[in-house]
């Protein structure tokens, strides 16, 4: 479980002894600095490193960063809200040590998730990560629910030495194709041995279905671990990637055409220990307080799109009959509903019925993503919310009077459209906290701007390599 406690100056208890601790047992071996990472509101993984020998120093006092970050766009140029955007200020980054991880691809260094705090020791409110901590320890608190995530990862491998920024796939071949899991099997090997040196427990690595694409999946964890083995699955990727000549591209579309890049949210409620997606007396299993979960994330997933599809490219990937679930609609194991309901085999599925949601890639900061539908889905538990009907097949086939009739709709279209939607929904948007809410509703506004005018390929090409 993720320590839900804010850092203090001074480091949290135990937390400077530990990090000394470590610093000897990282230099013997061989590891010579630590990246801190972060991920931003646009979707933005930035980093500072120190040296191993400064660990306990982070742990104690932090690392400085800029709260500036929170308002920067994909471009690196920024925006600002009343309280960020400064260029004045400071921020202090801790490690979450229990997350500290020797990476395996990246011969020298180690890797740990941070929190942000003031210099003043306060919590920041920019902070997302702070934020989802907040959300899960409420919900522990007020409702005795606790969650289980995982974040699948899609991503497209390119060639290293392709000129000027164009993503040329590695090994096309056919999707899932045998052909692409041998032509790519030492990079395959290399990548399930970096992740279980590092801890990660891998489901499955697959051959996805477009040129050069490919899917790792994870065990569920607490949500805030679930973001954090998002960063690091994506960063050991890369790495691993990169040692055989590769690029990687986790942005939502490469092109403008074909199947983008998804960042499915797995989620489950849990009570006192028991899973109540699972051994109810609801649809497929489910408890009502599982249906009604499932019930408030498909009733808030117009404003969740500003979080979990937040970049100008995501629209790329939005689209009809490509997996994307871009209808408000649920189906059992269904793949081109927003929400598909898990059940898992007879056997297991006390420990795998969960919600997949699928409008979600991987522009959006995990953090965010998974507070905002923690929040949907705890809304409807709330308000005892009805679950509709479930739909089966491609909900694009349905004609618009029996979609009507079904409250089956398109989600927001435009990345403006789901700004608004997030506006307009105050258990989204007040699930972040207003510093938040409004840093993600001016990064928007700014990614609109920075997007305007592009057409599709230039605008999957601006975002191709940022993620
Ligand atoms: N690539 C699809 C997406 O963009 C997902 C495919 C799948 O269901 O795994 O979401
Ligand atoms: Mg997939």
């Amino acid at each position: 479980m993720t320590t839900l406690a804010d850092p203090v100056p001074g480091g949290r208890p135990g937390d400077v002894e530990r990090a000394t601790a470590l610093c000897g047992e990282l230099s013997a071996r061989g590891v010579h600095g630590v990246v801190l990472a972060c991920t931003d509101t646009a979707g933005i993984t930035r980093v500072k490193t120190v040296p191993t020998a400064k660990l306990a120093s982070a742990a104690a006092w932090g690392v400085g960063m800029s709260p500036v970050f929170d308002t920067f766009l994909a471009d690196d140029s920024h925006v600002a809200t009343d309280v960020l955007g400064s260029p004045d200020g400071d921020l202090r980054l801790y490690p979450d040590l229990d997350r500290l991880t020797v990476l395996a691809a990246q011969p020298g260094w180690a890797w740990a998730p941070v929190d942000r705090i003031t210099q003043e020791g306060e919590p920041h409110p920019g902070c997302a990560r702070t934020a989802l901590r907040r959300t899960v320890a409420d919900a522990a608190a007020r409702h005795g629910l606790a969650f289980r995530a995982a974040v699948e990862v899609e991503w497209m491998l390119g060639r290293g030495d392709a000129p000027g920024g164009a993503f040329v796939p590695v090994a096309p071949g056919p999707a899932y194709g045998a052909v692409r899991q041998v032509e790519l099997s030492d990079w395959a090997a290399e990548l399930l041995a970096a992740l279980a040196a590092q801890g990660v427990d891998v489901e499955q690595l697959h051959p996805e279905y477009a040129a050069g694409q490919f899917e790792v999946s994870v065990g569920a964890l607490d949500p805030v671990a679930a973001a954090d083995r998002s960063l690091l699955v994506r960063q050991t990727v890369r790495a691993v990637a990169r040692r055989h000549g590769l690029r990687v591209s986790f942005a939502p579309a490469v092109g403008a055409e074909g199947v983008g890049n998804g960042g499915h949210l797995h989620l489950s409620a849990w009570r006192d220990g028991r899973n109540l997606h699972a051994g109810g007396d609801g649809r497929y299993g489910m408890t009502a307080e599982a249906e009604s979960f499932v019930a408030g994330v498909l009733a808030h997933l117009p404003a969740l799109t500003a979080v979990t599809a937040p970049s100008p490219a995501s629209r790329l990937r939005l689209r009809p009959s490509q997996w994307a679930g871009v209808f408000t609609a649920w189906g059992r194991e269904t793949r081109e509903a927003a929400l598909r309901v898990v059940t898992g085999t007879v056997g297991v599925r006390e420990r795998a019925a969960n919600l997949e949601i699928k409008p979600v890639d991987l522009a959006a900061n995990p953090y965010l993503a998974l507070t905002c539908a923690i929040a949907a889905g705890l809304d409807g538990i709330a308000s005892s919310a009805p679950l509709p009907g479930e739909i089966t097949g491609d909900p694009a086939r349905l004609d618009p009077a029996a979609a009507a009739a079904l409250g089956v709709r398109r989600l927001p279209e435009s990345l403006a459209e789901s700004v608004e939607a997030f506006r307009a929904d105050p258990v989204v948007r007040g699930a972040l906290g207003p510093v938040l809410a409004d840093a993600v509703v001016a990064v928007r506004r700014g990614e609109i701007a920075a997007a305007e005018g592009l057409d599709d390929e230039r605008l999957a090409a601006a975002y191709r390599w940022v993620y």
